[in-house]
């Protein structure tokens, strides 16, 4: 596991230094959530590493009822699904729940 749970501020930090990098609030979203948004701040998700672990956990997780969430970032997981259940579909990647902006 490379990251779980997250401080609000730990996740503000990580949203400012994306919107840095990608050059705007819509464009970072589709990687770093803001700290309201991000399961990770809700204690709702997991990011596993390296590439194996990724596809053992996306095998496997629904088991445990995690689910991969994103099509752009396999190493993300969410409960999604009951233990034993079935994943929604990947979406294509992160969007803010007040919209971009
Ligand atoms: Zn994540």
């Amino acid at each position: 596991m490379t990251s779980g749970w997250r401080s609000a501020r730990h996740q503000r930090r990580l949203f400012d230094r994306a919107v840095a990098q990608y050059g705007s609030r819509e464009a970072a979203s589709r990687w770093v959530l803001p700290p309201d948004d991000s399961a990770h701040v809700r204690g709702q998700a997991v990011d596993v590493g390296p590439a194996e672990g990724m596809a053992w956990l996306e095998e496997r997780g629904a088991a445990y009822g995690l689910c991969r969430r994103y099509a752009n970032e396999p190493w993300h997981f969410e409960p999604l699904t009951e233990p034993g259940g079935t994943c929604p579909a990947l979406e294509p990647y992160s969007v803010p729940s007040g919209g971009p902006g």
